[in-house]
């Protein structure tokens, strides 16, 4: 980053390389170099938006019709038995690159992949609400 530009702000200008599968004016999908699960691949706005809460919807938007083309694509093209569309915002979630970006993992029967964490259970009903309520309040925000 010695520009000062990020990893994928750099491979969006073409200043490092990637494997792409897609590009147009405002999105660009790439394959991940360490894939989860072989077929990875990054969907990328060409803006530089650090997280969710940063990029704007119609960002979005483009972004997300572009996950839905290349989740097909993996479905029809690599025969995938389905589609893993995950997305990190914040080093708390996961988030290495500080640039919006969505995975879109190829699912097999038989990729030996698993999301390992188990589910939780509220204390009771009235704990339920309660983060109900606060999320309700920041909708209304
Ligand atoms: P996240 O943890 O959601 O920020 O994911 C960042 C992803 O970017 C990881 O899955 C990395 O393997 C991937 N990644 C990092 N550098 C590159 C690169 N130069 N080309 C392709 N993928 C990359
Ligand atoms: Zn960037």
């Amino acid at each position: 980053m010695s520009d000062g530009k990020c990893i994928f702000c750099r491979i969006v200008a073409g200043e490092l390389p990637s494997e792409k599968v897609y590009e147009d004016a405002d999105v660009i999908a790439f394959m991940d170099i360490s894939p989860v699960v072989r077929g990875h691949t990054l969907v990328v706005p060409k803006a530089h938006h650090p997280d969710i809460a940063a990029a704007p919807v119609p960002a979005l938007q483009k972004v997300i019709a572009v996950v839905k083309k290349v989740a097909q694509a993996q479905l029809q093209a690599l025969r995938a038995d389905g589609v893993n569309v995950t997305q990190a915002n914040g080093e708390a979630a996961g988030q290495v690159v500080p640039h919006i970006h969505f995975h879109v993992i190829p699912r097999f029967r038989d990729d030996g992949h698993s999301w390992t964490s188990p589910q939780r259970k509220y204390g009771d009903a009235a704990e339920m609400k309660t983060f109900a309520q606060k999320i309700r309040q920041g909708l209304d925000a």
